[in-house]
C-alpha cells in the first residue's frame, strides 16, 4: 500500500510536470502562431425559426499544434489573456472572420456573424477601434456584427467597458450575452445591459426533452428575451427531441450540431445553398 502511494505521488508529479510542461510550450508557440499562420476559424450556423433559414455564422478559433495537435479552445485563449496575447489573437479573429463574411454578403446571402469576446480586450481599452477597423477593411457594415461576450465579463464591466461597448452600440454593431444562465445574472442589471441577444447556455438545453423542469426554466428565458426585447438563441441543440420542445416552447433561434457543426469558410457556400430546416 505504501509503494503503491509512493507511485501515486510520483505520477500525480508527473502529470503536473506534463502539465506545466505542455502550458509553457504552448505559450511560448502561441505568439508565433497568431503571427504566421497555425490559427484557423470554423463557422456554425444560427438557425432562424420563424425565417426558415440560416441567419447567422459564429466564429471559432481553432489551433492545430504541430506536436499537441488540436488545442482547445478554452485552452489557448486562457493562455492569451494571461500572456497578454488577446489583443493581436482577438484583431486576427475579428479580421478573418470578417474577411470571410464579405463575400457571402455579395452574393446576398442576409447574414449576421458572431464573434467572441475577451474580457482583456475590453480592459485594453482598444476593442472599439479594432472592430472599426476590421469591419472597415472588410467593407462590412457594422449591424452584420455581434460581439457575444459571457454574463461575467459583462456582470464586472467597469465604466471604461461600458463605454467601449456604448461605442461599438452606437456604430451599430450588436451585442449577444453569451453562455446565459451558467453565471449569475442579475436581472435588473440584465434589463440595463446594451444586449439584444441571449445565448441560453446549452446546460439548459441538454435535459429539456426528459426534465419538465428544464422545460420550464427554457421557456422563462425565451420569456424573458421576448420581455427585454431581446432575440433568444438556445445553444447546443443535439438531439430532435430537444428540436422539437425548442420549437414548442417558441424558441427563436437555435444553433447546435443537430442543426450544423461548425465548418471553414471554404465549405459555407455550399451550407448555405444546401441547408434545408428540419
Ligand atoms: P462558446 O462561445 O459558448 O461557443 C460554443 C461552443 O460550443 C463551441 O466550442 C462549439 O463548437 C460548441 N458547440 C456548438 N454546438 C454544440 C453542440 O450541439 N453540442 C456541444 N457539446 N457543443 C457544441 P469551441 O469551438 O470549442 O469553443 C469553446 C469556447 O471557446 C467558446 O464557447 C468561446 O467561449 C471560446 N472561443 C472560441 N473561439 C473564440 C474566439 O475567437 N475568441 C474568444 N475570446 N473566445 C473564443
Ligand atoms: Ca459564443
Ligand atoms: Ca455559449
Ligand atoms: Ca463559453
Amino acid at each position: 500500500a505504501k509503494a503503491a502511494g509512493k507511485n501515486c505521488v510520483r505520477s500525480s508529479g508527473e502529470a503536473l510536470d506534463r502539465a506545466v510542461d505542455r502550458r509553457a510550450r504552448l505559450a511560448g508557440d502561441l505568439p508565433a502562431a497568431i503571427a504566421g499562420g497555425g490559427l484557423s476559424l470554423v463557422f456554425q450556423p444560427v438557425v432562424g425559426v420563424q425565417e426558415h433559414r440560416i441567419v447567422g455564422l459564429e466564429a471559432l478559433v481553432r489551433w492545430h499544434h504541430p506536436e499537441f495537435g488540436d488545442v482547445p479552445p478554452d485552452e489557448f485563449i486562457g493562455l492569451a489573456e494571461d500572456d497578454g496575447l488577446v489583443v493581436p489573437l482577438q484583431r486576427w479573429v475579428l479580421r478573418v472572420a470578417t474577411t470571410a463574411l464579405a463575400p457571402l454578403l455579395a452574393e446576398g446571402h442576409d447574414l449576421r456573424l458572431g464573434v467572441n469576446i475577451s474580457i482583456r480586450h475590453l480592459q485594453a481599452g482598444c476593442l472599439a477601434t479594432d472592430v472599426a477597423r476590421a469591419l472597415a477593411e472588410s467593407g462590412t457594415a457594422p449591424h452584420r456584427l455581434i460581439l457575444e461576450i459571457t454574463e461575467s465579463v459583462l456582470m464586472g464591466a467597469g465604466d471604461g467597458m461600458e463605454n467601449d461597448l456604448d461605442t461599438l452600440r452606437a456604430m451599430g454593431c450588436g451585442v449577444a450575452l453569451d453562455d446565459f444562465g451558467k453565471g449569475y445574472s442579475s436581472l435588473a442589471r440584465l434589463a440595463r445591459l446594451p444586449v439584444r441577444v441571449l445565448k441560453m447556455d446549452r446546460a439548459f438545453v441538454a435535459h429539456i426533452d426528459d426534465d419538465p423542469r428544464a422545460a420550464a426554466l427554457v421557456a422563462s428565458v425565451v420569456q424573458l428575451g421576448r420581455t427585454l426585447g431581446m432575440d433568444v438563441v438556445a445553444e447546443g441543440v443535439e438531439t430532435p427531441g430537444q428540436l422539437a420542445a425548442l420549437r414548442r416552447i417558441g424558441c427563436g433561434y437555435l444553433q447546435g450540431f443537430l442543426l450544423g457543426r461548425p465548418v471553414p469558410a471554404d465549405r459555407l457556400p455550399l451550407l448555405l445553398a444546401g441547408f434545408r430546416p428540419g
